[in-house]
């Protein structure tokens, strides 16, 4: 296996073309941003914990049914997925409100729901990934109806995994964001799932336990980002 030119590079994660057919390597940045790249910065080795974050819950959905882009990890920093197209929609799923739900609504922090609550954005930077609904994914074509059944299915099948396991780390689940593309005509897992891209918090203390501690400058950051993958691998 070899790795090619890169075919693109995000705000966390570079892509890179390789020598098979159908894989590609992701390699993990220690590049933090926030608010739409207005705040940059780095933290510490985050790339090395994310990498083995991703490659541990990508296993374990794996495990109970979940298809995911994820093959190996081949070091530290980089990890063979499969070369999916895709999908330009942010999935963001929520169990209790937080962040910008809680904003957009005026509730507290913390406010318990009644319901898991999924919501669609838009993956486009220069628009800041705006909210939309079904209607405007089918009018713009983003993705097809099936697509999107597999999806909402896929996600609370994700949460309901992830609950559980984060739970039995005591750690809660508040929300999160997953990414998924089209490979050999299915939907499939995509992207990472790490404290930059789910909110944690404390089981019993509910201290934050993610991303939010880089935002909002609250501290600890490297050293959260160690403690999360101490209590995974538990
Ligand atoms: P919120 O909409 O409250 O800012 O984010 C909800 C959840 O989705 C959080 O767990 C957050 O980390 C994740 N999320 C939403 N948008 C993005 C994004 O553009 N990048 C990353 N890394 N995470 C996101």
């Amino acid at each position: 296996m070899e790795k090619r030119e890169m075919l693109y590079e995000g705000k966390a994660k570079k892509v890179y073309k390789t020598d098979v057919d159908g894989k590609y390597i992701i390699m993990f940045k220690d590049d933090a941003t926030a608010f739409n790249g207005v705040k940059k910065g780095t933290i510490v080795n985050k790339g090395i914990i994310n990498n083995k974050m991703t490659s541990l819950l990508f296993t374990l959905l794996e495990e109970n049914g979940i298809p995911t882009h994820f093959e190996k990890m081949l070091n530290d920093r980089e990890q063979l997925v499969k070369s999916v197209e895709i999908i330009p929609l942010e999935v963001i799923i929520r169990n209790v409100a937080a962040g910008s739900l809680a904003k957009r609504l005026g509730l507290e922090e913390g406010t318990k729901m009644n319901k898991t609550i999924i919501e669609f954005c838009y993956k486009k930077d220069e628009l800041g990934d705006p909210m939309i609904n079904e209607d405007h994914i089918y009018a713009l074509d983003l993705a097809k109806k099936e697509e999107i059944a597999a999806i909402r299915d896929y996600s609370l099948k994700i949460n309901e995994v992830l609950i559980k396991y984060f739970g039995e780390r005591e750690m809660k689940l508040i929300d999160f964001k997953l990414e998924f593309g089209r490979f050999e005509g299915k939907v499939i897992l995509a992207d990472e799932i790490s404290p930059d891209t789910a909110r944690l918090w404390d089981a019993k203390t509910d201290r934050k336990l993610d991303k939010d501690r880089f935002r909002r400058d609250l501290g600890d950051v490297e050293e959260t980002y160690i403690e999360v993958l101490s209590r995974l691998e538990k």
